[in-house]
């Protein structure tokens, strides 16, 4: 039986992306060698490399002066790398779920860091009013809160450079790049398997911490090296590319968006009209489209496992809530069909008719 997958990541990719990949791994670019036995440095390879790192530029439209990055050490490296190269003093973060929370950890190794705002004590359900002072190096937010379905859909207007950890909504829509220093992504939910991270950076950001910085930690290694310093993740990052023709295939983030809006908005109005489940972010500028969050409503609550058996039996998998928060997580990035989103709605439905 077909699997509806609602994973939060990894998660759901493309069939293009799969059977490519496959395919690779057995025979690369007709080199009679598996992409999994050649040299990083061939030629082959050495175009793939240029190939992801230019569709990454083309998709997002990125300006001048920015260098694209992939890089291992997923995201959550990430949440060093930055303060570690763009810190100086003090910089500002917006704390709007763990994630957040765990970059805000690291920066503070680094500097002083202003908390502009945090939702932690209403259990992140929605995304705190905030200022961001003039006086900070950047200001640093989460775009799309993965476990508690919250989601900043634009690009805020601050009067410093911004940091923004893209990791379960990049290539959902357009971004005004030139707003920002640094955005990075851990590729394992809208691109390709786990252990890649994109990284796109401000060259001229660069350079201007006093601070001694590791060689591997340095985004100028990387940049300088084309992001072949070290061996690359080739597995990942050939993955990538394919997704990222797919997404330009298809018509780019503009067509993505409107493809993700559609499978959002179906679902939430079925949860919003729904008399037994209920969302769990209730205003809805702040809604995901990539992780919508529901529980059963108070009276019903006692049905929640067995409504994840009930659609277990029709092929649906992965909504189960994040273990910090329970209930349920459909997961709905960009591999994920229309079709997928209708069977969860009809199981919603058939469920509640028997109950
Ligand atoms: N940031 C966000 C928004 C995430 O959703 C995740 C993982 O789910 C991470 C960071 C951590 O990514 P990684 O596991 O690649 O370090």
């Amino acid at each position: 039986m077909k699997k509806h997958n609602f994973y939060a990541g990894p998660s759901i990719l493309s069939q293009y992306t799969i059977k490519n990949t496959a395919d690779a791994v057995i025979n690369f670019a007709d080199m009679g060698l598996s992409l999994l036995e050649i040299s990083h440095r061939s030629k082959e390879f050495q175009a793939v490399m240029d190939e992801a790192q230019q569709l990454v530029k083309e998709l997002l439209e990125v300006p001048e002066g920015y260098s694209v990055l992939f890089l291992g050490g997923g995201a959550s490296l990430q949440f060093c790398m930055i303060p570690f190269n763009l810190l100086k003093k003090k910089a500002a973060y917006l704390d709007t779920g763990t994630w957040a929370h765990n970059a805000i950890k690291e920066a503070r190794i680094f500097g002083d860091v202003d908390v502009v705002g945090s939702s932690e004590a209403d259990g992140y359900t929605y995304i705190p009013k905030f200022e961001v002072p003039d006086d900070v190096d950047y200001f640093h937010y989460t775009s799309n809160n993965t476990i508690y379905g919250t989601e900043m859909r634009y690009d805020p207007d601050v009067k410093v450079p911004m940091v923004a950890d893209m990791s379960s909504d990049i290539f959902s829509r357009p971004v005004d790049v030139a707003k920002y220093d640094a955005i990075y992504a851990g590729a394992q939910k809208n691109l390709a398997p786990a252990g890649v991270t994109i990284i796109i950076v401000k060259d001229e950001a660069l350079g201007h911490v006093d601070r001694v910085i590791p060689t591997m930690l340095d985004y100028r290694t990387h940049v300088k090296k084309g992001s072949m310093f070290n061996t690359p993740p080739v597995l990942p990052i050939f993955s990538a590319l394919q997704t990222l023709r797919l997404y330009k295939e298809m018509g780019g983030v503009k067509v993505l968006e409107k493809l993700d809006l559609d499978k959002a908005g179906k679902l939430y109005e079925a949860i919003d009209s729904s008399r037994m489940f209920t969302g769990t972010v209730t205003n809805p500028a702040d809604r995901s489209i990539m992780n919508v969050c529901f529980v059963m409503k108070p009276e019903y609550k006692e049905l929640e496992p067995e409504f994840i058996k009930f659609a277990g039996e029709r092929g649906i998998v992965g909504i189960k809530g994040h273990r910090s928060v329970g209930g349920f997580r459909a997961s709905l990035y960009n591999a994920l069909p229309m079709e997928s989103v209708d069977a969860l709605v009809e199981a919603m439905a058939d469920f509640q008719k028997k109950h």
